[in-house]
C-alpha cells in the first residue's frame, strides 16, 4: 500500500506566483518510507498543514532544477536532518540541482547537501535499488507495520525516464515500494515510443498535465498528448497533476473526465491537501484522517490507563 499525498497539484508560472493551486510535489506514504518529490514553493506549509511531520521524511526526489520543483528543498533538509544536527535523510536529484546547470546554478546549495546522509545524481537512465537505513525505534518513522521480521525493507527502486524538457538533466520515473508501481512523468512534452514503452504496466502514472490543448508552447504535456500515450502504455489509473492557470480554471475533474473517455484509462484530478490510497482506491482529506487517527490514539491510551 502506497498512499499519494498532493502537496500541489497546480502548475505554469502564473499558477506558481498566484498559487491558485498549490505547487508542493507529492509525498509517497509507504508502510516504512516517507519519500517526497519535487518540493517546490509552500512544500514545508502544506506539508504541515497535511499533518504530516517534515523530520521523518526519509528521502527527497527533484526531478529537476527548476524552482517550483525544488525551492523547499534546502528547508526540508533542514527538518529531515533533525534541525540540522544529525546527518540524515537521502535526496536523489537530477546533476543539475546538486552541480549546477551550464551556467553554474545549483538549486540545492551545498551546504544543505551536506546535512544529508545520501545524495545521489540520478538521470534519465539510471536504474536504482535505494536502501535506507532507518532508526530501531518504530516511533521514530511513519512507519504503519511493527518493527521485526516481517517488516518490509525500508528500500525503493527508482527507474529513471526522459523527459524533453529546458533542464536536459530532468528525469521522469518509475517508483516501485511495498509492490506498488508507480510513474511520475515530470514536466515534459509527450516522446512517443520512449515514453508508451517506460511507463506500460503500471499502478498508478503521475501526469503533470499542464495544459488541455497545445498551443505552441514546448516542453510540456497537454491533454491531447496524454491521451495518446494513456492509450498506449495503459496504465491501471492515471492522476493528473502540475496542471496550469487555465485547466485549473475551466475544471479539472471535467478534464480528467474527457480525457478518461478518450483513452479508456481511469483518469482523476489531483487534490491539494488529499491523499490517494492505493490500497482502498480513493481519496482521503490529510488532514482529517490525521486527527482522527490522533484521536483514536488518545481513546486508546485512555482506555489503556482505566484498565491499569
Ligand atoms: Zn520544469
Amino acid at each position: 500500500m502506497v498512499d499519494i499525498l498532493f502537496l500541489g497539484t497546480g502548475g505554469g508560472r502564473f499558477n506558481l506566483v498566484k498559487q491558485l493551486r498549490g505547487t508542493g510535489g507529492f509525498m509517497l506514504l509507504g508502510r516504512t518510507l516517507t519519500l517526497h518529490v519535487d518540493p517546490g514553493p509552500g512544500a514545508l506549509l502544506r506539508l504541515l498543514d497535511a499533518g504530516q511531520d517534515p523530520t521523518k521524511t526519509d528521502a527527497l526526489i527533484v526531478t529537476h532544477m527548476h524552482v517550483d520543483h525544488v525551492s523547499d528543498a534546502g528547508v526540508l533538509a533542514e527538518a529531515m536532518s533533525g534541525f540540522t544536527f544529525t546527518r540524515r535523510g537521502l535526496l536523489v536529484a537530477a546533476q543539475s540541482v546538486l552541480e549546477g546547470d551550464r551556467h553554474g546554478d545549483r538549486t540545492v546549495s551545498r551546504y544543505h547537501q551536506g546535512l544529508l546522509g545520501e545524495c545521489a545524481a540520478f538521470g534519465p537512465n539510471d536504474s536504482r535499488q535505494f536502501e535506507i537505513k532507518k532508526e530501531k525505534s518504530p516511533s521514530s518513522s511513519t512507519a504503519r507495520a511493527p518493527a521485526g521480521p516481517s517488516t518490509p525493507a525500508s528500500s525503493f527502486h527508482l527507474r529513471g525516464v526522459p523527459v524533453k524538457h529546458d533542464d536536459k538533466a530532468g528525469f521522469g520515473f518509475v517508483l516501485e515500494m511495498d509492490g506498488v508501481k508507480i510513474g511520475y512523468t515530470s514536466d515534459t512534452e509527450y516522446l512517443p515510443g520512449i515514453h508508451d514503452r517506460a511507463y506500460a504496466g503500471l499502478d498508478v502514472l503521475i501526469a503533470n498535465n499542464l495544459k488541455s490543448a497545445a498551443d505552441g508552447i514546448p516542453d510540456h504535456l497537454h491533454s491531447g498528448d496524454l491521451i495518446k500515450l494513456l492509450k498506449s502504455a495503459k496504465p491501471k489509473l492515471c492522476i493528473l497533476s502540475h496542471m496550469g492557470l487555465g485547466l485549473i480554471q475551466s475544471g479539472p475533474e471535467a478534464e480528467a473526465a474527457r480525457i478518461e473517455s478518450a483513452s479508456g484509462v481511469p483518469t482523476i484530478a489531483g487534490k491539494d491537501g488529499y491523499y490517494y490510497c492505493t490500497d482502498r482506491c480513493g481519496w482521503f482529506d490529510a488532514a482529517k484522517e490525521k486527527k482522527k487517527a490522533s484521536e483514536e490514539k488518545g481513546r486508546a491510551r485512555e482506555g489503556q490507563k482505566k484498565l491499569e
